[in-house]
């Protein structure tokens, strides 16, 4: 008897090391990250800008909404429509919807990728005063956040991530006061749909691991560096997402260094939420108002938005969400 037990204490360990050897071997299995197309990215950002400004209460904002929701159903999401009446700081009632796609929808383990995808309906930064009621293209803006997360939804169909992943496209971002303005000028007044949401999300007790929200995601040769609010509330997701990024060789869009500090849906997200949320955003530190020069003006068009830059974001993103075990 003794033997034999001897011999079970021998074996067992051996047994225990084979399993430790096996979790360990699937521990460090990489699931393959789906090549993400930057051609296919563009034709959703220009998919969106033909409809025209998507200014809430507007033609175009309908029918690019019809659009976003069926795009996301063709590629396999399971699709939510939020709508909502939000009230804007000058009164005007928008009828706005947040668009939401998930990905593995039973999954617990989720990650959060947003963007807005309404148009700015004055373009009040825009050098010719006559401009300044002028409603924005919103190519960049906008549309490119979108284009890239349509993309993504994609790729997800065929070859699915661990994790779940909800894809929200938020409305009713760009409609607030800036100084220049009558009227109240708050915080408040941006980011209608995201506090909204935030604040009764599609999913009672809806939580995720992060979120990633991308704004003004396509210009050429833009910079995206460490928003202050980001590095505040989610440091270790900003590490995350740029240390991937550098070591794809897109280090000179993700600069690994402190940005400004933007109010943007993240933040709404963050506070209301308490998901842990960060913006990769354009940040110029030479220009006036912190943004790209197409910021808030009638330039903000197709010009604006370069294959190349789209490429960096999405494939940087991707590459984050496939890592997720
Ligand atoms: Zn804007």
């Amino acid at each position: 008897m003794k033997k034999i037990i001897i011999l079970l204490l021998t074996v067992l360990p051996l047994i225990a090391c084979n399993n430790v050897a096996k979790t360990q071997k699937a521990e460090v299995k990489t699931i393959p990250v789906p090549t993400f197309s930057a051609d296919s990215a563009y034709k959703f950002v220009k998919a969106q800008v033909d409809f025209g400004p998507r200014v809430p209460n507007t033609k175009a904002h309908d029918e690019c909404a019809e659009y976003l929701v069926s795009e996301l159903k063709r590629f396999g999401a399971e699709v939510t429509e939020q709508k909502a009446n939000l009230k804007a700081f000058d009164g005007t009632i928008l009828k706005s919807e947040n668009i939401i796609g998930s990905i593995n929808p039973s999954a617990e383990n989720r990650v959060l990728l947003f963007s807005h995808w309404d148009s700015r309906p004055w373009a009040d930064n825009d050098p010719d005063p006559k401009n300044h009621k002028t409603p924005v293209m919103a190519a960049n803006d906008g549309a490119s956040g979108v284009g890239i997360l349509l993309e993504m939804v994609r790729l997800m169909q065929t070859d699915k991530p661990t994790i779940g992943v909800d894809v929200i496209f938020f409305d009713s971002e760009d409609y607030g006061a800036t100084e220049n303005m009558k009227g109240q000028d708050t915080e408040d007044s941006w980011c209608l749909g995201t506090q909204y949401w935030a604040k009764s999300p599609h999913i009672p007790g809806y939580t995720a691991r992060y979120g990633i929200l991308l704004d003004m995601v396509g210009a050429p040769n833009a910079v995206f560096y460490r928003e202050q609010a980001s590095d505040y509330f989610a440091p270790s997701v900003v590490t995350k997402v740029w240390s991937q990024a550098n070591s794809l060789g897109f280090g000179k869009y993700f600069i690994d260094q402190p940005g400004g500090s933007i109010t943007d849906d993240h933040v709404f997200v963050n506070k209301i939420t308490g998901i842990p949320s960060i913006d990769i955003i354009h940040y110029d530190p030479n220009s006036n108002t912190g943004f790209g020069n197409y910021w808030h003006t009638t330039f903000d068009t197709m010009d604006n938005v370069d294959k190349n830059t789209l490429n960096a974001v999405g494939t940087t993103l991707m590459h984050v969400v496939y890592n997720e075990k």
